[in-house]
């Protein structure tokens, strides 16, 4: 008789065992099917002695495997590192073994598919609604729940296309191998400095041991050239490498550029693939094939088999922060994976985060640097301009010497970038005559206009409304006015100064794919565009040598709010922003409007005295006892019902264990009071260091009960104070 403990895709359920019926063969890792009442789970064994079970169920009870998986099993350092995941942010193993086992398709074995894809037939007298369908699929191809997901329609639209010959049938050969990349295809001729950072990394890589190693050089200093020398050693050692990307928009560029070095494009895996490349990919990827790997953070938990190299690139974005669901951060999270799995782990960044650099500072991580561009590109010389000194035009956001800069900026042919970290015309909205302000019904937040969709959006929850004519309170007509800038009212104010230039918008509202990224690199290229207007989306990894001007609208910005890293923040930022200026050989210029041109963090993006600058902060952090020096833990509280959420809050509160090195602030209303139309109480622990605060939280909230409507969640190294 021979039994099996199973981690099951459910995370209100704990390990379960079952019977393993003869004639099947499991070991830990094996990816079963295992039968819950009526229905079917997927699993994954698991050693029994890592995965305690409340309830041993006896031998003749138990129930037996439906089915074993037709792939590898999970490896060891995979199966530490979902446990360590779970435990660290206190989130059921279950939850993150779902980020393992990312396609539901791969797990099926061999099969045929079929997808679906326009015919270029238009039948005469389409529905309006089958029109506007065939207009939004374009050239695009998928499965009949993909196509209707794109067209904004129902599948019974897609299959009435299917059926009036508009769109039509393809069998697609879904498993097809991937290319292997060329680690000789095309090696760059390195620099004295770019070749010893190289040389360290790949000997790193051949000594298959865990090694962390921020690479830390100026933005345009070729940290990806470097980087990719990496990756070439773990290719020529027949070793898979992974390299993870803040953005999914900026993963076409770089399959672009890995073509150009290693002759093809690498495995990418994003938000954005179609469930056939899904599979496709996390098959060849959990049997080795796929050798190089690209990726948005989701690509971390994925089941490779001989790991040789991470590579964490711009790794201070906070975007490798996952707010949703298990609460991870990628950087983090991407050094253990290289401690279980022995291989070494690369953070590259320009600007990297207080964390890091501490890591550093302590010996734990190494450094390599690239102080200087590469080539004849030179560091852009970067200007305040006081706002109250020299203010723009009422009405107005840009000033006089940003408009004299971008006036001969153009005339030289060449390109300007503004940055502003807002989407949309105007972060609020409201009526002249009564003084009625937009906010969303169910947030605590104003209403952003967005005039390209003439729609009033909430940021938060995704809540948009047409925009009114009339006041909804006073029914006034045409009497909303826009209160403070975004990128869409400064796209607007550039065509009123300049109605020659061409402008394009970058968000995530106009770049919301790797496609569209990639037609907006096109364009920047091909000159088609003279001015961008963009929040921080642009700000990153992208390299046009004709974009010469970069104007930070409101430096001060980041600072708003002030949670513990809203200086460090900004710095990142401007620092991003202003390292797109001047990367070919025409020098850059940047520009910072603010109100405080003397503020610390002013000064340094000035000086580009960035050492300075950190310093201080870090002794701001240290005295504080703010991470890395102390840890935080957000415990949020939230239900549809106010009351049972503050009651909840506070009986949390209450419970708070007297623990020597840990303070726990609240219960006090999240600053975003009610999201998504729950209400929201937020309790911050404070601890120092060395306090194992997880295992504090996890007995003091084990302890507690709460009814099903209250959900509470925590937060472990919060980025988001909100
Ligand atoms: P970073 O990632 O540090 O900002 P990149 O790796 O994007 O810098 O390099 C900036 C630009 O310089 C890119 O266009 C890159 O191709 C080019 N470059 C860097 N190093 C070399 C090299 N050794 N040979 C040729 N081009 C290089
Ligand atoms: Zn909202």
């Amino acid at each position: 008789m021979s039994r099996a403990r199973v981690l099951v895709l459910n995370a209100a359920l704990g390990p379960l065992d079952y019977r393993v019926p003869h004639g099947m063969t499991v070991e830990p890792g094996s990816i079963v099917v295992a039968p819950l009442g009526p229905r079917q789970l997927l699993g994954s064994v698991w050693e029994p002695e890592r995965l305690p079970s409340a309830a041993e169920v006896g031998d003749n009870r138990l129930r037996p495997l439906l089915a074993v998986a037709d792939v590898p099993p999970l490896r060891e350092p995979l199966r530490r590192l979902i446990e360590w995941t779970a435990d660290y942010y206190l989130a059921p193993p279950a939850a993150v073994l779902r980020m393992t086992l990312a396609s539901t398709s791969a797990l099926e074995g061999a099969r045929l598919l079929i997808e679906y894809r326009a015919t270029g037939e238009r039948p005469a007298r389409l529905t309006p609604q089958r029109e506007q369908a065939l207009d939004r699929i374009g050239d695009r191809q998928g499965l009949i729940r993909e196509l209707a997901t794109i067209a904004g329609a129902s599948d019974g639209v897609i299959r009435g296309l299917v059926k009036c010959g508009a769109i039509e049938a393809v069998e697609v050969d879904i498993d097809s191998p991937y290319p292997v990349p060329d680690p000789d295809h095309a090696p760059p001729e390195l620099s004295a400095d770019q070749q010893a950072a190289a040389t360290t990394l790949a000997t790193d890589v051949a000594a298959r041991a865990f090694r962390p190693t921020l690479l830390d050089g100026v933005t345009g200093s070729g940290k990806t050239e470097v980087y990719f020398e990496a990756v070439a050693q773990a290719l020529r050692d027949g070793r898979q490498a992974l390299v993870l990307l803040p953005e999914i928009a900026l993963t076409e560029p770089f399959l672009q550029r890995f073509h150009a070095r290693f002759g093809c494009e690498p495995v990418a895996w994003h938000s954005g693939l179609r469930s056939t490349q899904r599979r496709r990919a996390w098959r060849a990827i959990a049997c080795g094939e796929a050798r190089v790997t690209v990726g948005a953070r989701s690509a971390l938990f994925l089941p490779y088999q001989d790991l040789g190299l991470i590579v964490v690139d711009e790794a201070h974005e906070t975007s490798f922060k996952q707010e949703e669901g298990v609460h991870y951060h990628a950087r983090d999270v991407a050094v253990m994976r290289g401690k279980f799995e022995d291989c070494p782990v690369v953070l590259a960044s320009a600007t990297p985060a207080i964390e890091t650099r501490q890591q550093v500072a302590t010996g734990r991580y190494a450094e390599l640097q690239l102080p200087a561009r590469f080539g004849l590109a030179q560091l852009p010389a970067i200007e305040p301009i006081d706002l109250l000194a020299e203010p723009p035009e009422r009405g107005r956001w840009l000033s006089p010497p940003l408009v004299a800069a971008m006036r001969e900026t153009l005339d030289r042919k060449e390109q300007v970038l503004l940055f502003l970290n807002r989407r949309g015309y105007a972060p609020l909205t409201l009526c002249r005559a009564c003084g009625h302000r937009f906010q969303c019904p169910n947030c605590t937040a104003w209403m952003v206009e967005h005039r390209l969709t003439r729609r009033l959006a909430c940021h938060h929850c995704g809540h948009a409304e047409p925009t009114p004519r009339a006041c909804p309170e006073c029914k006034a007509e045409d009497s909303l006015v826009a209160c403070g800038p975004g990128v869409e009212r400064i796209a607007d104010e550039v065509a009123a100064l300049f109605p020659e230039a061409k402008t394009a918008v970058v968000t995530s509202d106009t770049i919301w794919s790797p496609a569209k990224a990639a037609e907006f690199v096109g364009r920047m290229e091909a000159g088609d565009i003279d001015v961008v207007v963009g929040t921080q989306l642009v700000t990153k990894g992208y390299h046009f040598p004709n974009l010469t001007l970069v104007g930070c609208v409101d430096a001060d910005l980041g600072l708003e709010g002030g949670d513990l890293r809203a200086a460090e923040r900004t710095f990142q930022q401007i620092r991003q922003a202003a390292g797109r200026a001047g990367r070919g050989e025409k020098p850059g210029r940047v520009f910072l409007q603010t109100h405080s041109p003397g503020a610390a963090v002013m000064r340094a993006l000035v000086t580009g005295d960035a050492d300075a600058f950190y310093e201080a902060e870090t002794d701001a952090r240290r005295e504080a006892g703010a991470p890395p020096f102390g840890r935080y833990a957000a415990i949020i509280v939230s239900s549809e019902d106010q009351p049972a959420a503050l009651e909840i809050a506070r009986l949390i509160g209450r419970a708070a264990p007297a623990v020597d090195g840990m303070h726990c602030y609240g219960p006090a209303p999240a600053p975003l009071a009610m999201l998504r139309g729950r209400h929201r109480y937020r309790l911050l622990v404070h601890a120092r260091r060395a306090l194992d605060v997880q295992d504090v939280i996890r007995d003091w909230l084990g302890a507690l009960e709460w009814p099903a409507k209250v959900r509470v969640t925590v937060d472990v190294d919060p980025y988001n104070f909100l």
